[in-house]
């Protein structure tokens, strides 16, 4: 399921010009991991928020000094969107047994992980 995540009318309007939504897409102007999870989100998201989402969509604007802090138009936002980039945010965590950093790893109930080296060796 798609959800758009914006402050922004005229992008809403440019992203059913694409094509990417529809009228009927829910669109919020602020995000937390239950509205996100498990969705394909499109707009700006910290990280801490994007790992939640199945993935993340955003459209590079070209936005120049004079674009910045001001309600930008349908027209100009033709103007200065890229194509749309969407991306899978994983978050690594780390081994509680050798304590690296890893990705990939099994991940336990209680929040923890193991490398996929500790889990190919492990010691209970
Ligand atoms: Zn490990």
């Amino acid at each position: 399921m798609k959800i758009v995540i914006t402050r922004h009318p005229a992008l809403v309007q440019y992203l059913i010009e694409l094509g990417l939504i529809t009228s009927e897409t829910p669109v919020i102007s602020h995000a937390s991991p239950e509205q996100v999870q498990g969705k394909d989100v499109i707009g700006v998201l910290p990280l801490s928020l994007a790992k939640f989402a199945l993935s993340v969509t955003e459209i590079p604007l070209a936005l120049t000094p004079e674009d910045r802090g001001k309600e930008l138009s349908i027209e100009r936002l033709r103007e200065i969107a890229g194509s749309p980039s969407t991306y899978s945010i994983i978050q690594h965590l780390t081994c509680k047994k050798c304590g690296k950093t890893a990705f990939p790893y099994e991940q336990w109930a209680d929040g923890t992980a193991l490398c996929w080296d500790c889990r190919d060796n492990p010691v209970y």
